[in-house]
């Protein structure tokens, strides 16, 4: 892979006529290190937020060797990189054929379900195995995430409490997991969540061994900073101390997010500029899909190699590349005001669901992919460039 000193390097040498999903795999191995040092548990990377290789060898060379996986393709992509990892197969709907081969074909031992029938179909496929790990998934509030996981996945009430039971009688370790939603800007939000389970698990009088606090961890992006992450990992720790109902428990959390927004940039070109809009070669169908469905504003930097005086910064609105009038990303993006056709931009903080949402859409969404070695934008873990429009925006903020 093509490696550069910088992003403005990359864009200078090579005039990309694609966009370029650019790679800081060092800012994803010095996250996951955070976590493993910080969280007083077992660290399991969440997968779906960035399955490239790269990040994944990352993630591993921090000493993280729990992956939680949601598919089959993803299961397999952690076996062929990290031989001896221990595979949660965390999604709570399965299919027949996937429960079967992640048990038998890849050794996954750790399953999440949130319905009695999707248990019974786990010990179906596995033969009725002794050496299950199971953890219900646990519905709670995402009152305080930017991203909301609720309504989708969780058993709640009565319907948890005899789920509980059940798999107890399945398992011979048995979990309890809950997802506060992604993006979490509140510590206390984690607190809640357990709470709620402290509860159930009272109520149903099981013994739980695994106590997984699920992913929701945050990163900084210009209009949103949340505490700082040890915050969050002091609640946890205090709240997982304080739950009555657990003896010899252990602590689990999945941290996608958190992981590899940093490790991510994404550069793209400026086609055509009207007014104060800017046609770009990517968008709500590529890697800046969360900057479109979301309104998630991403740090933006022009790239020139000019660096007279600071410009002046002003807002413009971004359209994506396809035909689809959804194809709009509301920002407000600050750039400066003598943007024109054929400036680079790069939007940091892509590394977590970005490129991993991009579609094929309109024949577009073929991208370059480089390693850069320049810091991210924006960084909860220390080095960060400064960045004008985040120092503006902050500015208007405060
Ligand atoms: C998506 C997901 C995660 C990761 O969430 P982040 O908010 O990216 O940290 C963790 N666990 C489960 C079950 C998920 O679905």
């Amino acid at each position: 892979m093509d490696r550069h000193q910088s992003a403005l390097a990359l864009v200078l040498a090579d005039q990309p006529e694609l966009p370029v999903h650019c790679l800081r795999p060092g800012a994803a191995k010095k996250a996951a290190e955070f976590f493993v040092r910080s969280f007083p548990g077992d660290v399991l990377y969440a997968v779906k937020a960035n399955p490239h290789p790269l990040i994944i060898d990352a993630v591993y060379a921090a000493g993280v060797r729990s992956f939680d996986a949601a598919s089959l393709n993803e299961i397999e992509t952690v076996a062929s990189r990290c031989p001896d990892a221990r595979i949660a197969f965390m999604h709570p709907v399965k299919s027949r054929q996937a429960i079967r081969k992640a048990y038998f074909d890849f050794g996954a031992r750790i399953f999440s379900l949130d319905s009695l029938d999707e248990l019974d179909k786990i010990i179906k496929e596995t033969n009725g195995a002794k050496d299950l790990h199971l953890v219900v998934r646990i519905a709670v509030s995402s009152d305080y995430a930017q991203h909301k996981l609720n309504g989708k996945f969780g058993a709640s009430g009565q319907e948890a409490v005899l789920l509980l039971r059940q798999a107890r009688a399945a398992s011979e370790e048995l979990g309890v997991s809950f997802h506060v939603g992604s993006q979490c800007m509140r510590p206390e939000a984690y607190r809640a969540a357990m709470e709620i389970v402290s509860d159930l698990i009272r109520q149903a009088q099981v013994t739980v061994d695994i106590v997984d606090v699920g992913g929701g961890f945050p990163v900084a992006y210009p209009q949103l900073s949340p505490p700082p992450l040890r915050t969050y990992i002091e609640e946890i720790a205090a709240a997982f101390e304080s739950m009555p109902v657990l003896e010899n428990a252990d602590l689990w959390c999945e941290p996608g997010r958190a992981i590899c927004a940093e490790a991510g940039s994404h550069i793209v070109r400026v086609e055509l500029r009207k007014g104060d809009a800017l046609y770009l070669n990517d968008g709500a169908y590529g890697a800046l899909f969360d900057a479109a469905h979301d309104g998630l504003v991403y740090p933006t930097r022009l790239l020139r190699a000019k660096k007279g005086p600071r410009r002046v910064l002003k807002p413009f609105r971004l359209y994506g590349p396809t035909c689809d009038s959804i194809d709009t990303l509301k920002g407000p993006f600050l750039l400066p005001s003598d943007v024109h056709e054929g400036d680079y931009i790069e939007f940091g903080q892509t590394g977590a669901y970005g490129a991993a949402l991009a579609t094929r859409f309109n024949g577009f969404g073929e991208y370059v992919e480089a390693v850069v070695e320049d810091a991210p934008m924006m960084s909860m873990y220390g080095e960060a460039l400064e960045v004008e429009n985040v120092v503006a925006l902050k500015t208007a903020r405060a």
